[in-house]
């Protein structure tokens, strides 16, 4: 019999969650980690003590952005049904990092790749499912809020009720609020416990820094680091750098996934993970000048990508349940991400390989 056919009264709705935490040697499946998010999660918990990490990415194992020591690390394209089941086998925790994404290039000019990621979630979650895996994390965005309410770059913060009425991101955002209801029906009717994570423009070392799927933080440090090293002092801005948005650091982002999936009162709920740190680009390219020590002329290209007028992470339902919202202020993220960008842009010119897609 297909393994996709059996009854679905196998679990029991609504099962009570058992321990909060995983025993070290619990089997952890993290998809995605050959991308940014997966490999800093992937790292975070073989540092916590964890065992047995399985780690799962499309891309070929030299073209992870991060390998880390003692894990197992597997290249499958888990949009296919039984790479998908291969995935899950045995797992107490599965954490689905994988998605074709990229920053307001990419999303705006790619809808489909970024629709086509439904399959990642869709398989993933019913092999889970039947797998018997305990708990089940999906990366939601902020992309899935309603875009009405993002016309502003004065932008009122988000609370997790604004996604609905719904009117999300074309492409990208409708495949996050579909999956984010995948992920709420499982537990509904299914019992397989879920926890879902709105983040908000995550940023940091290991991160996508050139090639077109790049977001603000680093393409704007990237351009600021080429300025230097060409001498020609100026930097191209993507719309009229009036844009507002807040930029949450990788430590606290996996901090907060690792805080969310183990909280009861997080389960089937989405919930924001981001910064209430809100900055317009134009002080953020003034933030990274004065990391670099330079000035630079500003010329902006009112045709480019540019996205939402403002957006930021209304953080009121994290703090109450959680006592905990990402803590690291940008100023401090972005100098860690400029060193680190400066750093592979130097071994690049070194001829030495670095992190890109
Ligand atoms: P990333 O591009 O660095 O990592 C995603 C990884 O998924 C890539 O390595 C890619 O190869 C892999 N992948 C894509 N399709 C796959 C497939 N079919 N099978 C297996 N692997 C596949 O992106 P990231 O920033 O680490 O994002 C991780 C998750 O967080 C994604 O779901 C993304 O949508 C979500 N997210 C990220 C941000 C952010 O600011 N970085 C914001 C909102 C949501």
């Amino acid at each position: 019999m297909d393994s996709f056919t059996l009854p679905i009264t196998m679990t029991t709705p609504h099962t009570p969650p058992s321990e909060r935490v995983p025993a070290l040697d619990d089997l952890i499946v993290i998809t995605g980690a050959g991308g940014f998010i997966g490999g800093a999660l992937t790292r975070r918990f073989r540092n916590l003590g964890y065992m047995r990490i399985r780690a799962i990415d499309r891309k070929p194992l030299s073209e992870w952005y991060q390998r880390v020591p003692g894990v197992e690390c597997l290249s499958m394209d888990l949009s296919e049904k039984q790479s998908a089941i291969r995935a899950v086998e045995g797992a107490v925790e599965v954490y689905n990092l994988a998605a074709d994404m990229g920053g307001m290039g990419f999303i705006e000019r790619f809808r489909v790749e970024c629709l086509r990621s439904i399959l990642i979630n869709t398989h993933l979650i019913e092999a889970a499912w039947r797998a018997g895996a305990r708990r089940y994390f999906f990366s939601s965005s902020a992309c899935a809020y309603n875009t009405e309410l993002q016309r502003d770059p004065n932008v009122r913060a988000l609370k997790e009720s604004d996604a609905y009425p719904a009117m999300a991101e074309r492409g990208y955002g409708w495949e996050k609020l579909i999956s984010e209801m995948f992920c709420q029906e499982y537990w509904a009717e299914r019992g397989l416990e879920t926890h879902i994570a709105r983040f908000h423009n995550i940023y940091g070392p290991n991160g996508t820094w050139f090639g077109g799927r790049e977001k603000a933080p680093a393409a704007i440090s990237r351009k600021v680091i080429e300025a230097i090293d060409s001498g020609r002092h100026s930097i191209d801005i993507w719309g009229d750098g009036t844009q507002t948005r807040s930029f949450c650091y990788i430590d606290d982002c996996v901090e907060g996934i690792d805080r969310i999936t183990h909280s009861e009162e997080l389960i089937a709920t989405s919930i924001n993970l981001g910064s209430s740190e809100l900055i317009s680009i134009n002080d953020l390219v003034s933030m990274v000048e004065d990391i670099a020590g330079i000035r630079l002329e500003r010329t902006y290209d009112l045709e480019a990508p540019k996205g939402v007028a403002g957006r930021n992470s209304d953080n009121t339902n994290i703090r109450r349940v959680l006592h905990w919202e990402p803590q690291t202020p940008l100023r401090t993220g972005m100098e860690k991400t400029f060193a680190w960008i400066a750093e592979q842009f130097a071994d690049r010119k070194a001829g030495k390989r670095v992190v890109t897609d």
